[in-house]
């Protein structure tokens, strides 16, 4: 890899989907996997052999469904009694168990128990984001923005950073999804004075509507969120996998509805023909023995489609009324409409918002499923320090969507931080003691508009202990509040008189790791990271030796009439020595796949060299026999052109 300092890359770490990107060349550019695939689903699975990550992991998951780890962004920074947890475990095919009052997930790996952190897992799927980024870059990346939903708490925000960290990223921030999403439009630079922005994001599983608002010199404010953490592609997906389950039943009058196997197949067939739709109005499904050996071959039209999905997609626009109601303003007042997520190319969604926004346009040139990675790369040049005139004048400044304070007497909540204020930020006020003597206080903290903390939210509380005996209002506590770049709330208490302070970091008392937990999981993560390599390193070895097996027996059969049958029949029994070998030992070590291969070369090479003399002989005396023997043959001597990616 190459040295100097790679650019810090911007991660959209998505429920079902991640994409990373990167700021380079005056430019934002949106950055394949292994597979050729712009995002990568946020999957990781455990086998008796290997851990997979993203598409791999997502292919098997219908084979492995108890190993096979999604979703982590629904559990990530909650607790274990949360009611949504609670809900989501029930659909969940993997186990979900209480550890100390969080949800960890315990999967069986290499035939033993394991039991991961969602910090864990997401830091998987962000080691794979940052591996990507380091193939296309060819350096080591180091830092990142992350983004996060615009509703997530410190709690969970402080977990996707403990993520970050655990896949060796140093996060430089954590941004909000739609102020994302806002950046990577430019509306900052666009837009003059006080705007309001509407996000609507509909991804594969959640569905987001935030109102924004853009002051002068980048200020974005989250006024408002609303959406269904449960409404998005995957549930147009089973309309149609329902619908067309209905179909073979009429056509075939069997029900295919028990059957995993077929289920997954017609699933995978739905999804790409809801894709299509979205550029056609027709689409035809094709699946070659889907159940008991019927072929099952149909067609969609798109109208059918949007019936199958039409109250889902009118359930869309409920949220956008509640974001515009709670934010106070009338659609009128937003000035622009930003598409999100791999579900709002759907055109009849596009209709429906722009019916409802009066036919306002939707701003949708950048790929919806990539505009959050964009606007997270943006950021993350602009946090660099990047002189490019691009991003140069881009100053985001984010702020408190709410207002923190404390308890004070008689259940007051008294704001220290009030809501809008523009981060990092900081503020201290002197507080007393209620009764003569008191020797201790109790600081908690709290988050929201309310006049009383008990229509607030509770943050977290900590004690000041050691108060030297003193009428009531003498003693003088400083109580600071400390909001830092990613929103996270730092609280000290200090009695002046003796200088004693205690203090609480939000993230602590909401269930974050703790230093030896994130230390333990990074040495995991290493581990699992060089027993990946070990994994990786083991199927190249095979792959060649298979490769190297079917180009010498193809060698030998289109070369049948320049080598003697001795010859021929001596490559024949080695390749079928080899292959034989190769069944019966899939799961053999490096070495052993080296060893056969060594063994194999020795066996045929010289033999094929003597093709291959033969051949080049041939062109040179352009006797007008055809290249094929000495490519074929060539081919054998050099191993495989062509290399598979696993
Ligand atoms: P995201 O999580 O934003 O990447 O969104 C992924 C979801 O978008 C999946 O449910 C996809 O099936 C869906 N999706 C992606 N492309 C299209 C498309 N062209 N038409 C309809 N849905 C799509």
């Amino acid at each position: 890899m190459a040295t100097g300092k790679a650019p810090a890359i911007g991660i959209d770490l998505g429920t079902t989907y991640s994409c990373v990107g990167v700021f380079q060349h005056g430019k934002v550019e949106i950055i394949a996997n292994d597979q050729g695939n712009r995002t990568t689903p946020s999957y990781v699975a455990f086998t008796d052999t290997e851990r997979l990550i993203g598409d791999a992991a997502k292919n098997q998951a219908a084979l492995n469904p108890e190993n096979t780890v999604f979703d982590a962004k629904r559990l990530i920074g909650r607790r274990f009694d949360d009611a949504t947890v609670q809900k989501d475990i029930k659909q969940w095919p993997f186990k979900v168990i209480n550890v100390a009052g969080k949800p960890n997930i315990e999967v069986e790996f290499k035939g033993e128990r394991k039991v991961f952190a969602p910090e864990e897992i997401s830091s998987m799927v962000l080691t794979k984001m940052k591996e990507t980024a380091e193939a296309y870059l060819g350096q080591k990346v180091t830092e990142a923005v992350i983004t996060v939903p615009a509703y997530f708490n410190d709690s969970q925000r402080q977990a996707t950073k403990d993520a970050g960290l655990i896949a060796g990223l140093n996060v430089l921030r954590v941004i909000n999804e739609p102020t994302a999403a806002a950046l990577a439009y430019g509306l900052d630079k666009k837009l003059t004075g006080d705007k309001n922005v509407l996000i609507f994001d509909l991804g594969g599983g959640t569905f987001d509507v935030s109102i924004l608002a853009i002051g002068d010199g980048s200020l974005f404010e989250v006024k408002s969120t609303a959406g269904d953490t449960h409404l998005g592609g995957e549930d147009f997906d089973n309309r149609l996998v329902n619908h067309l389950v209905k179909e073979f039943l009429r056509k075939y009058k069997k029900d295919i509805s028990g059957n995993r196997r077929a289920l997954r197949r017609l699933r995978t067939a739905c999804e790409r023909a809801k894709r299509t739709l979205s550029t056609s109005t027709q689409s035809s499904i094709e699946i070659d023995a889907l159940f008991e050996g019927i072929d099952f071959y149909t067609t969609i039209t798109r109208a059918r489609f949007e019936e199958l999905c039409s109250d889902l997609f009118r359930s869309t626009l409920e949220p956008v009324e509640k974001a515009l109601r709670d934010a106070h303003i009338d659609k009128s007042q937003i000035d622009e409409i930003v598409l999100v997520g791999g579900s709002t190319r759907i055109p009849k969604i596009q209709k429906l918002l722009q019916e409802y926004m009066a036919g306002r346009e939707l701003n949708k040139s950048i790929n919806p499923d990539e505009a959050v990675a964009y606007g997270a790369a943006v950021q993350a040049a602009v946090l660099t320090g990047s002189e490019h005139s691009a991003v140069k004048d881009v100053l985001l400044v984010d702020v408190t969507p709410l207002s923190l304070g404390l308890e004070t007497a008689g259940g007051v909540m008294t704001k220290l931080v009030e809501r809008n204020s523009t981060i990092p930020c900081s503020m201290t006020k002197t507080f007393t003691t209620y009764a003569d003597n008191q020797p201790a206080v109790t600081i908690q903290v709290y988050k929201g508009e309310r006049a009383m903390t008990r229509d607030n939210n509770l943050l977290g509380r900590f004690e000041l202990t050691g108060i030297p005996p003193a009428p009531r209002g003498v003693p003088k506590i400083d109580v600071s509040f400390d909001v830092d770049a990613n929103g996270i709330l730092h609280v000290t208490a200090k009695d002046q008189s003796t200088g004693r302070s205690n203090q609480i970091q939000i993230k602590n008392d909401k269930g974050r790791l703790s230093q030896a937990d994130i230390d333990r999981m990074l040495s995991d993560a290493e581990r699992y990271r060089e027993e990946d390599e070990k994994q990786r390193e083991r199927i190249s070895a095979r792959n060649a030796l298979e490769q190297y097996v079917y180009s010498y027996k193809q060698a030998v059969s289109e070369n049948a009439d320049k080598l003697s049958p001795a010859d021929r029949d001596v490559v024949v029994e080695k390749c079928e020595e080899t292959v034989r070998w190769l069944d019966s030992n899939s799961l053999a070590e490096k070495e052993e796949f080296q060893d056969q291969l060594e063994q194999l070369h020795k066996t045929c090479s010289p033999i094929m060299s003597k093709l291959h003399r033969s051949a080049s002989g041939c062109a040179s005396s352009s006797s007008g026999c055809g290249s094929q023997a000495s490519s074929a043959s060539q081919q054998a001597q050099q191993g495989p052109t062509v290399e598979e990616v696993y």
